[in-house]
């Protein structure tokens, strides 16, 4: 069962308030900042499990202070991240119960009997239940997560949206960007997440952008085995036991967790990139309040550019990838060069493609001068188009046509070229395609 151990963040958010268990919570003390200690952990021979309170989220953990503490800050930012893109504040505060050894903290810690099956089975979970009707009709979600990278920070978006909205859109969407804002990267580093994530994705036929947005659930069989486990579980006390996750259980998470990433996949690309981030907030608008718009309805104008820019991504993305360094310039016009016609460009070194707005015609031979220098790493020596060691730095073409890319071929500081298809004509400073971050200078580029 190692996999479970290793593997980041697979939850089961939303379960039905019908599995809600209504043991006692622990008391807690506001303390600005400070934790308390949970008095009723005071004989049991465990870690202490202590509480920390900041602004809107109650943080109880048996971690040592200096790592909760960590920990709050991660879920706060991603709280923080949330509010910002779906332009709400959350509504109410946040118990979040996050343990790193749960076999060991007492049955009435918790206030829900799965949770040490969530967190040493699952990763994580998030349980929405109803307030009674006195409060408003509001809803009060509780978070339960391993200590997993990005498990709590995944945790808090769930929560986030089904206690700020009641609703969280199909399982791709719900789960893909709560991955994404789970992994992200406060220091713009780029693609930050587990190598398993990026392993599913270069396993198998990759998936098209259609088939991944669909209405079909992938949690519904852990669901309902979950939902089970609550219920032969009603009428006693304590603990739901680890031993009822079964080995059909490992195998339905494992499918699952393939669907978590490649979910995660499509949800960064459109959230980071420029082209797609004002309609992907809309369509998550229209999930979060209650809405669910068809694929043509969602994406059915910008269908071709989109399904490019997925291949693309799935061919580049590794760690470190900026995918808003590499958006296509897909709002460029390119025209013929007439005879006597000269077009002239800034090709910037950190930067994927970009747009000469020359339209090029197969076997058609073309003058260009490139000037300038530019770098391909903070360390490295400047070059000019001919580029260094490795051809990193070389001035690079590519000609698309009908969306698709002819194979890619040099350029330098002068010379010709004679086109393999005629389209439109891109080019870039080569270099890693996760790399390019650092990458300084411009050439000017004239055809
Ligand atoms: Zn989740």
């Amino acid at each position: 069962m190692r996999w479970f151990f290793m593997r980041v963040m697979v939850c089961a958010a939303f379960l039905a308030p019908g599995v809600c268990c209504r043991a006692t919570a622990p008391s807690i003390e506001p303390s600005a900042g400070t934790p308390s200690t949970n008095s009723k952990t005071t004989s049991q021979p465990c870690s202490p499990i202590l509480i920390y309170r900041d602004g809107r989220l109650i943080l109880h953990t048996d971690l040592p202070p200096a790592t909760a503490q960590a920990t709050l800050a991660k879920m706060k930012g991603a709280l923080r991240f949330a509010e910002k893109h779906w332009r709400r504040r959350l509504r109410g505060s946040l118990d979040c119960y996050v343990a790193a050894d749960a076999s060991r903290w007492p049955d009435k810690a918790f206030p829900h009997p799965l949770a040490r099956v969530w967190i040493d089975c699952i990763g994580g979970a998030t349980v929405c239940e109803p307030l009674p009707a006195s409060s408003g009709g509001h809803r009060k979600a509780t978070v339960y997560a391993s200590t997993r990278q990005g498990a709590a920070p995944h945790e808090i978006v769930h929560a986030y949206c089904s206690q700020t909205f009641g609703h969280a859109g199909p399982d791709w969407y719900n789960e893909g960007v709560a991955m994404v804002i789970g992994y992200h990267d406060h220091n713009g580093h780029g693609v930050q997440c587990p190598l398993e994530v990026l392993a599913t994705l270069r396993q198998g036929s990759p998936q098209t952008v259609r088939q991944l947005i669909q209405p079909m659930s992938f949690t519904s069989a852990t669901y309902d085995s979950l939902a089970l486990m609550a219920e032969s579980r009603k009428n006693l006390q304590g603990q739901v036991p680890k031993s009822c996750w079964t080995s059909a259980d490992s195998e339905n998470l494992a499918v699952m967790g393939k669907a978590y990433d490649r979910s995660w996949s499509l949800c960064y690309l459109l959230l980071h990139d420029p082209n797609y981030q004002g309609q992907f907030r809309r369509l998550g608008s229209a999930y979060l309040a209650g809405h669910r718009p068809s694929y043509h309805q969602a994406f059915g104008a910008m269908h071709e550019e989109l399904a490019f820019d997925y291949k693309a991504f799935l061919l580049h993305v590794d760690m470190g990838y900026r995918v808003d360094l590499c958006s296509w310039e897909w709002g460029k016009t390119f025209r013929e060069l007439e005879r006597s016609d000269s077009r002239s460009r800034t090709i910037r070194a950190a930067r994927g493609y970009q747009a000469t707005g020359v339209m090029v015609a197969r076997d058609q031979c073309y003058n260009y001068e490139a000037h300038g220098h530019w770098c391909t790493s903070a360390t490295a020596s400047s070059t000019d188009a001919d580029g260094g060691a490795e051809g990193k730095g070389r001035l690079e073409a590519v000609v698309m046509h009908d969306y698709q890319l002819c194979t890619p071929f040099e350029l330098g500081t002068s010379g010709s070229f004679t086109p393999p298809t005629s389209g439109h004509l891109y080019v870039r400073c080569r270099d890693s395609w996760n790399q390019l971050a650092d990458n300084t200078g411009t050439l000017r580029v004239a055809f």
